[in-house]
């Protein structure tokens, strides 16, 4: 038998003013979407926690075997750490980091350095990475993409419930400073250290040679480091691994691919699959169809539908779920078990993470059936079987539908 979960990143939407009231899906021609409904259920399923927006990682995790719980914890830094193939350790308190412009007097100016590149910011992280360990507490960064950084704070008694240095705009005027977020020593001793390490940063940066070339060329300089997403890697239980399901995902999105890489999951990913419009749809497909030939289960995540709902263009994010569908056609004949669900939704009104449900497929071989004959919010709110449920309940039906839970003993409480 084989199994494909195609998770359609911040699919489900609001009606749209450019769509004559339609949301991007209802309007969107969806011949494959359409007749996998009607051989199976649909419905509105909840990604993490009914009516709150959650972010790709806490609303994928459920999708990818962790507990509601465990989802909920997810903090980012962790993922975009594993994403980069970082060695850490369940001690390590990991945050992604910005290169940032920051003013004379350390307030923000860029929080993107003026989109400064990685070939740039991994000579700027070598010449940081040489600030020795202070008071027994070691910090290593690693460029990501563009801008982006992961840092490892890494050191005995540290703790990762510690505030954002990363206001996530600009308008802030007082210096970014990372603060503690308990009472507890070592929260306020990782702050500390971060914050020492942020002054000694901006002294190496302030004067790096990069940093001076990108001024006379009339650039932003990288002289500062903003953080976010504070957490620390745990070995999450995870009900794939439980049942013996190692799946494979196919995705082009670092969130993804770093959420994999902490589950300990196989990934194919291409530099054609960029995450955005101009992904190679076609070369996901054919990597999925291939990959289906040996694994259990393929997790196939495409994410240009939340990008053009965040650039608040409905009609982009409908024609890119039309070009998906078109080539879903060649793969899911050939599949027995099939999920199409989503992480969140995402409204091209408003370019926010919505707490919407989200509208989701489940068939099998012998699966129940239910009245949706088109794949949309409004159809699968009309008598959708899977209504009600959430991620973690739809996947435990895909499972079931693949025969993997009869023979589970530990039972189920530990993942609602
Ligand atoms: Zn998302």
């Amino acid at each position: 038998m084989s199994s494909i979960l195609i998770i359609i990143d911040g699919l489900g939407d609001r009606p749209c003013k450019l769509l004559d009231g339609k949301t991007p899906l209802e309007a969107a021609q969806t011949p494959t979407m359409d007749s996998l409904a009607q051989q199976g259920l649909c419905g509105l399923t909840t990604p993490l926690v009914s009516g709150f927006p959650v972010s790709t990682h806490n609303g994928t995790a459920p999708l990818f075997g962790l507990s509601i719980e465990s989802s909920r914890k997810l903090a980012r830094g962790p993922i975009e750490a594993a994403g980069i193939g970082m060695k850490i350790t369940p001690r390590d308190v990991l945050l992604r980091g910005n290169f940032a412009t920051l003013s004379d007097k350390h307030i923000l100016v860029d929080r993107r350095a003026g989109r400064i590149d990685e070939d740039q910011t991994r000579e700027l992280t070598d010449a940081l990475n040489e600030i020795p360990p202070h008071n027994g507490i070691e910090i290593t960064i690693k460029p990501t993409t563009g801008h982006r950084a992961v840092v490892r704070v890494r050191g005995a008694n540290i703790s990762s419930k510690i505030s954002s240095s990363d206001p996530g705009r600009i308008e802030l005027k007082t210096p970014p400073e990372i603060h503690p977020l308990n009472e507890y020593s070592e929260a306020k001793r990782t702050a500390v250290a971060l914050n020492e390490w942020c002054l000694q940063v901006r002294q190496i940066l302030a004067v790096h040679p990069i940093n001076k070339k990108r001024v006379e060329d009339g650039l932003l300089p990288a002289n500062g480091v903003i953080m976010r997403g504070a957490g620390e890697y745990q070995q999450y239980k995870n009900i794939l691994r439980e049942v013996g399901v190692a799946p494979l995902v196919i995705a082009g999105e670092a969130t993804i691919i770093g959420l994999a890489n902490l589950f300990g999951f196989e990934t194919i990913s291409k530099q054609s699959f960029t995450g955005m419009v101009d992904t190679d749809i076609r070369g996901k497909i054919e990597a999925a169809k291939e990959a289906l030939k040996t694994s259990p289960l393929v997790i196939l995540h495409f994410k240009a539908t939340d990008i053009c709902a965040h650039d608040l263009d409905p009609i982009a994010k409908m024609r890119y779920i039309e070009r998906v569908d078109k080539a879903l056609v060649d793969l899911v004949d050939d599949v027995d078990n099939i999920v199409i669900s989503s992480d969140h939704s995402t409204s091209s009104e408003t370019g926010h993470h919505t707490g919407d449900p989200v509208p989701s497929i489940l068939t099998y071989p012998g699966s129940r059936r239910d009245s949706v004959k088109e794949f949309s919010e409004s159809s699968c709110m009309q008598g959708g079987g899977l209504n009600g449920l959430n991620s973690t309940q739809l996947l435990l039906m895909l499972l079931d539908g693949m025969g993997v839970l009869r023979n589970y003993q530990h039972g189920y409480s530990w993942l609602i």
